[in-house]
């Protein structure tokens, strides 16, 4: 049985779940594509109103659903009822919003009328990360579910129970399986469904190699995807920066949820003037972090999601001293036991021909670089495979606009660490995919935007 959730912080195993058949894939492309058909004779408004009792139901049993993250992934329980917050967030602001972003565009052209609208395209096929496992889901489920698409999520097969406790929150608040149906599919099922003419979507959160595997499979079946993808992200501070908040801003950044987001601020680089200070400051406020039991409130820093995955960074570190990296703070032993806890660290001395130079780093690791100017910042900042966020901080808002122009990421946040916001687009360029969630763009991503011409 490929899905466990495991205690991250115990090793023990808290409960797995048998594949699903490919009867039960047979009755979810059947259910979803019912649903696709019903929606499209349904007001957006129930929907609307539908997607408010699923908010309304998590934010009202916020610690349930709240502590099956912790166990499942690690996530420090506050964090993890931030996480439940946002993701009702999201729900409710396509709840809001629903039927006026979906609303018909007017186009001018000479003797003639034209106007586009925006109709469903049948189900979606949801491949979703580990890392943020109900805010991930909703961005897809629920600007989908306005325009009439039902999802078929695969989760992470470390998170069975979140994705059990979504789809539970789901069908509470009345909405049909159909619209939305949680299977613990294997690989090969996935790409069935993928091939399936009832999946007219494919919209993948995760790493760069599933990315590259998922949009193959979507595209030989010409089926239109989306891949929100891994980062490197930059922390740029200048040398005008409000150091205070730039070094809270970046520990935030860096070991918010094990350091395990896709928009953490992973490499920081500092203009020579405010390094020393900024890295004391930073190491600082690292060394007050308390590693623990995610449930304990005493806990400041969460265990990574699982064993593999401090194994991976663990060997990513090793690879980097190796080729010529250097510790600057932090204790690079290895944590023993059957959890899976990591120290966080701070590295420096990160050279191009380092194995670390263009890695993502998904953990509390820090790499540190001292550049003289914001020339070199933003030649550094743009030296990478991928381009998903980044941070720039300065006093001066303009300088670091204009810096960001220069960024080559799909987003960048000028005195604040990256977050999404339902309103604004999410999403990267280069290797951190392509397409965007959330907002207007994420709405529209998955419909037909058909023209329609009159006299
Ligand atoms: P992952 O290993 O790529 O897995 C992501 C999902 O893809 C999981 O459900 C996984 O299933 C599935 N998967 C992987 N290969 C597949 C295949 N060939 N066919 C079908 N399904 C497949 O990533 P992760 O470790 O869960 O998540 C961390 C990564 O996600 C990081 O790189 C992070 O930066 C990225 N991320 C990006 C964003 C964004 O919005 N850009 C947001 C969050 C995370 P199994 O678990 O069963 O393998």
């Amino acid at each position: 049985m490929a899905y466990k959730a495991i205690n991250p912080f115990n090793g023990e195993l808290i409960r797995e779940f048998p594949n699903a058949t490919d009867a039960e894939v047979e009755t979810t492309l059947k259910n979803a594509h019912e649903f696709y058909l019903e929606a499209k004779h349904q007001p957006i408004l129930e929907r609307e109103k539908m997607l408010k009792e699923v908010a309304d139901e998590m934010n009202a049993n916020i610690d349930y659903y709240a502590k099956i993250l912790s166990l499942n992934m690690g996530k420090l329980f506050n964090e993890a009822k931030q996480e439940v917050l946002r993701t009702t967030e999201f729900a409710e602001y396509y709840a809001r919003n629903g039927s006026s972003l979906l609303k018909d565009q007017p186009y001018e052209i000479p003797n003639n009328y034209a106007y586009v609208e925006y109709n469903s395209i049948g189900a979606i096929m949801a491949v979703e990360p580990w890392n943020f496992p109900y805010m991930q889901v909703m961005r897809v489920f629920a600007p989908n579910y306005i325009v009439g698409n039902p999802t078929i999520l695969k989760h992470a097969s470390i998170v069975p129970e979140a994705a059990q406790a979504f789809e539970e929150a789901i069908l509470k608040a009345g909405i049909p399986t159909g619209a939305f149906k949680n299977i613990f599919a294997d690989y090969d099922q996935v790409n069935k469904m993928i091939a399936d003419p009832r999946v007219q979507g494919v919209a993948l959160t995760g790493s760069e190699r599933a990315g590259s595997q998922i949009a193959a499979e979507s595209g030989k079946n010409l089926k239109k995807s989306t891949m929100e993808l891994g980062g490197t992200d930059v922390f740029m501070v200048l040398d005008d920066a409000d150091l205070k908040s730039a070094v809270n801003d970046a520990v935030l950044g860096r070991l918010g949820n094990a350091g395990q987001a896709c928009t953490s601020a992973k490499r920081f680089i500092v203009n020579q003037k405010l390094y020393d200070d900024f890295v004391d400051g930073i190491s600082a406020q690292f060394a007050k972090r308390t590693l623990g039991d995610p449930l304990d409130f005493k806990t400041t820093l969460a265990p990574m999601s699982s064993k593999s995955a401090q194994q991976k960074l663990q060997g990513q570190v090793n690879d980097a001293i190796s080729g010529g990296a250097e510790i600057i703070w932090g204790d690079n032993t290895p944590i023993k036991g059957p959890g899976s806890m990591f120290n966080p660290l701070i590295i420096s001395g990160i050279t191009a021909d380092n194995p670390m130079y263009d890695q993502e780093l998904f953990g509390p690791v820090a790499q540190v670089y001292k550049v003289k100017d914001d020339v070199e910042a933003v030649q550094l900042a743009n030296r990478s495979q991928y381009g998903l966020g980044g941070a720039i901080y300065s006093k001066d808002v303009e300088r670091a606009q204009n810096l960001a122009s220069h960024i080559e990421t799909g987003m960048v946040a000028i005195n604040q660490t990256m977050l999404s916001h339902a309103e604004v687009p999410f999403g990267g360029v280069k290797r951190s995919g392509y397409g965007r969630e959330l907002s207007d763009l994420g709405i529209k991503e998955f419909t037909n935007q058909k023209t329609i011409l009159y006299k």
